[in-house]
């Protein structure tokens, strides 16, 4: 699966025959399997993230028989305990929902699902905020401490590496970002894993993912890029799995604007002798402007990617960071239409 020229974009390296594999609760894709017969069918699920990924979708509260329409549930504390209990009849559900979310997590290991996008506020799915009761009586008071739903909670205690998320937090643009950029990456070192990689493949690999890494844990990257050059006396498996544990590791952490900034430096740094005073002062007002959030990030990566065609810069044409995954999923960014419109009215005065 490594491409044959060294190629930056997200498509040479993507099968569409084995795009990323993401779990999903049914609901968001429009099915009627909620407590009252309904769906809570989702936009970004159904119409935006569908064409590029194959969705494996579950509705938790209906495999484990509860039924459609059923008794509202809630989770209840007890003692240090947390139940997932349905009030209006006192069944206590937890056991049935534990179960199945181990076996899920199993079957979602052995099927290699790459990520997962939860209904927000269930009790069962959800992964922020979810209310904790102190009693299943009606008017009970709630903990607002922040818990998951109990599905949710037993598929991540298995799968802490998963690239999970909610589907209300899609609005935001640095989580949605974050989100489809890291299922990406996870569903490429899936299918490099079953490739079989030699250590060459890694490498190739790792330098394709290299700015990108750095965008989430510097230090972390680092040890895995002297890791990948010291194999020491490991097994070749035992050495790929260490690879790809700490590739996954680093995808749990966030990129920050701060690490952006860096990389972006970095990324100057290949073609800085290329470019003439100016130049480099323009490319570093971009920079600046996305560090101060006066222009989006987009601006600095078009011109850096644009210079680095230009004078056919082989490390930064290989980068996946310049394109990481479709630009359909990725937000519209605000900032960029407004700074767009403002050129256009500063062309109009010309
Ligand atoms: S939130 Fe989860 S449990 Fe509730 S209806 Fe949707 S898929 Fe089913």
């Amino acid at each position: 699966m490594i491409p044959q020229s060294k190629s930056g974009s997200w498509e040479s390296w993507h099968d569409p025959q084995d795009p990323p594999r993401i779990g999903v609760s049914q609901c968001l894709q429009g099915e009627l399997v909620r407590h009252d017969g309904g769906h809570t069918r989702d936009t970004f699920v159904v119409d935006v993230l569908a064409p590029f990924v194959a969705f494996t979708s579950v509705c938790p509260e209906v495999a484990v028989g509860m039924g459609v329409p059923r008794p509202t549930i809630r989770i209840v504390k007890q003692g240090d305990a947390e139940h997932l209990v349905a009030p209006s009849t006192g069944k206590d559900w937890t056991a049935e929902m534990k179960q199945y979310g181990e076996d899920q997590a199993r079957s979602y290991r052995e099927a290699g699902l790459d990520g997962f996008l939860f209904k927000k506020g269930s009790p069962s799915c959800g992964l922020f905020r979810i209310k904790i009761y102190n009693g299943a009586e009606k008017g009970a008071s709630v903990d607002r401490r922040n818990a998951k739903g109990l599905f949710a909670s037993t598929v991540l205690d298995a799968l802490p590496d998963l690239a999970a998320e909610e589907e209300g937090r899609m609005n935001d643009p640095a989580i949605r970002e974050d989100f489809v950029e890291r299922i990406f990456a996870i569903s490429r070192l899936r299918r490099l894993l079953a490739a079989g990689p030699s250590r060459h493949d890694l490498v190739l690999f790792h330098t394709a993912h290299k700015q990108m890494l750095f965008t989430r844990h510097e230090q972390k990257s680092r040890d895995l890029g002297a890791y990948l050059g010291q194999p020491g006396d490991h097994a070749h498996e035992d050495f790929v799995a260490g690879y790809a544990a700490a590739f996954r590791s680093i995808f749990t952490h966030r990129s920050s604007v701060g690490r952006h900034v860096n990389v972006l430096h970095h990324a100057m740094g290949h073609i800085k002798n290329m470019l003439d005073g100016e130049q480099k002062q323009v490319l570093l007002s971009r920079i600046e402007d996305y560090r101060a959030g006066q222009q989006p990030r987009s601006i600095a990566l078009t011109l850096i990617s644009f210079l680095a065609q230009t004078h056919k810069v082989e490390y930064l044409l290989g980068q996946l960071y310049f394109d990481p995954c479709p630009r359909e999923l990725l937000p519209g960014d605000r900032l960029q239409r407004k700074w767009l419109e403002r050129s256009t009215d500063e062309d109009d005065d010309d």
